[in-house]
């Protein structure tokens, strides 16, 4: 199997902004949302402990104080993202929390406000695999008539045990559940993954990956697990009671998966970066471009790309 073509760039991946690019005719951006969201495992109704690596503000976007409203935050990422990168139209990204975890009334008001603002061309919803009933599917599936639309569902790991050692909340059988409910609908589904888990081998994640692989799944995030300050994992980390996962393992694991993964799934992350107040480890991996040219070069190296050996 030869590079497709129809990814018109010059990655050995099929990166987020080509996939933009080549659907939209223009540069395009993601503006990161925070609409105020908790989430059932940390509230009390799955547990109040959380994921173990996630911490209780839940991402960098959220703030003390009142929130600005959406379309604030919409406004101001996109002069920011106009100014510093020549983008022309922007996906609505409702980062923060667990996305759909309120009734659909209340989504569709939140929703519809990011939607309404001018140059916005779809919405991304990140959400849990257990929060998203039939009748909230329906609202995406009524917005992709218009809309390019993503609901990004958090897996982690095929492996029940790991999802239970890091209290997901959540075993594998909920997130294929959400998956089906979700194809064939004209909604984008995009799948998070982390690559170092604890217990974990190179195996294990390629397992993960081919699971995604193997489902009606249009694209994909692979985060390198970090072991931040104020987190289970943390502790964990600070404890020695867990190793981080070294560089080279973690560049040769996202290249094997990559070599697995179907061509036409849009890879919108190869690591994870941000947190920079309450970073602990791995080292290496604040550097952000290093583990993307790392990347570069180890596909290279290798002479391969994003779906040489699927289908294998
Ligand atoms: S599901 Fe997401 S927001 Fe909820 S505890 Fe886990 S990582 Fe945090």
């Amino acid at each position: 199997m030869t590079k497709p073509e129809f990814w018109n760039n010059n990655k050995r991946y099929y990166d987020f902004k080509s996939f933009l690019i080549n659907t939209f005719g223009c540069k395009a951006y993601k503006l990161q949302i925070d609409a105020g969201f908790t989430c059932p495992n940390r509230d009390g109704t799955i547990s109040t402990g959380g994921c173990i690596y996630c911490n209780s503000q839940f991402s960098n976007l959220r703030q003390t104080g009142p929130l600005p409203t959406i379309k604030d935050q919409i406004c101001r990422g996109k002069k920011l993202y106009a100014r510093m990168r020549g983008a022309k139209k922007f996906i609505a990204y409702f980062q923060t929390a667990t996305n759909t975890y309120a009734p659909r009334e209340k989504l569709k008001i939140l929703y519809d406000e990011a939607l309404l603002q001018e140059d916005i061309i779809g919405i991304a919803v990140g959400t849990r695999p257990d929060c998203v009933p039939d009748d909230v599917i329906d609202l995406f599936e009524s917005y992709a008539r218009d809309y390019n639309v993503w609901i990004e569902y958090g897996l982690q790991s095929i492996h029940d045990r790991t999802l239970d050692f890091i209290n997901r909340g959540h075993h594998a059988e909920t997130f294929i559940d959400a998956v089906e409910r979700t194809a064939g609908r004209n909604i984008n589904i995009c799948v998070h993954m982390i690559v170092g888990l604890p217990g974990e081998t190179r195996y294990d994640a390629l397992d993960t990956a081919r699971s995604i692989a193997s489902l009606p799944v249009n694209g994909i995030k692979i985060h390198l697990l970090l072991a931040l300050e104020g987190t289970v994992l943390g502790d964990l980390y600070k404890a020695e009671k867990i190793k981080m996962i070294q560089k080279d393992e973690y560049i040769a694991t996202v290249c094997d998966i990559l070599e697995i993964l179907p061509p036409h799934m849009v890879i919108q992350r190869l690591t994870a970066d941000g947190y920079r107040d309450k970073y602990l480890a791995p080292d290496w991996g604040r550097n952000k471009m290093d583990v993307l040219n790392s990347i570069d070069k180890e596909l290279e190296r290798r002479n391969s790309w994003q779906g040489l050996r699927f289908n294998e």
